[in-house]
């Protein structure tokens, strides 16, 4: 297979051993005499594949029991719309802090619901995030949100906000970019979210992860069915036709989870990967430099600027030509952004490594 490094933010990576699995299996799964994607969503076979995700899941991300998992479509912008509708709970306002390009849209979209009640704005380039005292958070709001991982300004959060930080308010997170990528502790979310494309497997499948008791809430009246939690949930996440060949996938991609060692051992590797990325900037004498303070760095998103603006073009197309494909930053953030999810092995980021000192020798 010829294969390129792939730093892209997602659709991303996936590992060389699930593309090969799915090649194989792709014209007849499971000696049924048809492809995965040809099969009843309600057929054993499916519902059983379903059925043994969400435990698999639940294993690998230690999940606890009084968590339910459900899957829908629409990616995470879908759920940005539908955190509101099931858990307005009448409520005014929601509060959300705003870190970065994906929980400001998450914001933007609550609106069509309720007030936003913005916590904290780290602004539209943000390097940090404002200690947890200069936060302000509504008391009465519904919940509150923030994203864990944000994929565009390559900015974290180490540890979740505690309890009391959010001021005893449901915690809602979006963890697109992270779950699968180290190990998150599910006990200080009441729900958390994440779209597959990075680490889970490919576009299509949201996985909601949801406290029993947040599930009791009633949601708007103007609450679809299919955007329900407790409907969607009663029904096994089968009241409309799932996307079945990305649910297969998320499957092939847990089992791979799993040989690696799972996410403890993902999260070893990964944090390695990010390490030599930063160091080589770090140690660039500003050739290179990294905007997002070191407590806030991510392990997944690596944003990084060249301090000569005029050799962006210039890194991207050469880094190109070695087959290193994807590095251009969001285009609402411009610069390089290096996404390194798991299925980007060392050798992937060593290579990179070797590039950029070398792009650095040749131009500083
Ligand atoms: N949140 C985060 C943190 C993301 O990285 C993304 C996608 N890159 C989204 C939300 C939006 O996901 P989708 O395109 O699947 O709706």
């Amino acid at each position: 297979m010829a294969r390129f490094h792939n730093f892209s933010a997602g659709p991303a990576a996936l590992p060389d051993l699930v593309i090969r699995r799915m090649a194989e299996e792709l014209p007849d799964w499971q000696g049924l005499g048809s492809s995965v994607m040809e099969v009843s969503h309600r057929g054993k076979d499916f519902v059983k594949l379903q059925e043994t995700l969400l435990a698999k899941w639940r294993a690998l991300f230690a999940i606890p029991q009084e968590y339910e998992l459900i899957t829908l479509s629409g990616g995470a912008t879908a759920q940005f719309a539908t955190i509101p509708l099931n858990l307005a709970a009448g409520k005014r306002t929601a509060a959300y802090l705003i870190s970065g390009h994906w929980s400001r849209k998450a914001a933007q979209l609550a609106e069509s619901c309720l007030q936003v009640a913005v916590a904290h704005d780290a602004g539209a380039q943000p390097t940090t995030i404002a200690a947890p005292t200069q936060w302000r958070v509504d008391p009465a709001a519904a919940y509150f949100h923030y994203c864990h991982n944000e994929t565009v300004d390559g900015l974290a959060f180490a540890d979740a906000p505690t309890r009391e930080e959010a001021q005893g308010l449901p915690i809602v997170t979006d963890i697109s970019s992270c779950i699968g990528g180290y190990e998150l502790d599910f006990t200080k979310w009441d729900l958390a979210y994440a779209c597959a494309q990075k680490n889970l497997g490919i576009a299509g499948v949201t996985l909601v992860v949801i406290h029993r008791d947040l599930l009791r809430r009633a949601p708007q009246p103007s609450c679809p069915s299919v955007l329900n939690y407790g409907a969607q949930l009663k029904a096994g996440s089968l009241l409309n036709t799932p996307v079945t060949f990305a649910l297969y996938v998320c499957d092939l991609v847990c089992d791979w989870m799993q040989e690696q060692g799972g996410v403890a051992k993902l999260g070893e590797v990964n944090r390695q990967k990010a390490q030599l990325l930063y160091a080589v900037i770090d140690a660039s004498e500003g050739f290179y430099t990294a905007p997002i303070a070191a407590p806030h760095r991510s392990i997944m998103n690596v944003v990084f600027d060249l301090a000569n603006k005029d050799l962006v073009a210039e890194f991207l197309r050469q880094s190109e030509d070695e087959g290193l494909l994807y590095l251009k930053g969001h285009r609402a953030r411009g610069g390089m952004r290096a996404s390194i999810y798991n299925g980007v092995d060392v050798k992937a980021v060593t290579d990179l490594v070797a590039f950029m000192r070398a792009f650095a020798r040749r131009y500083a």
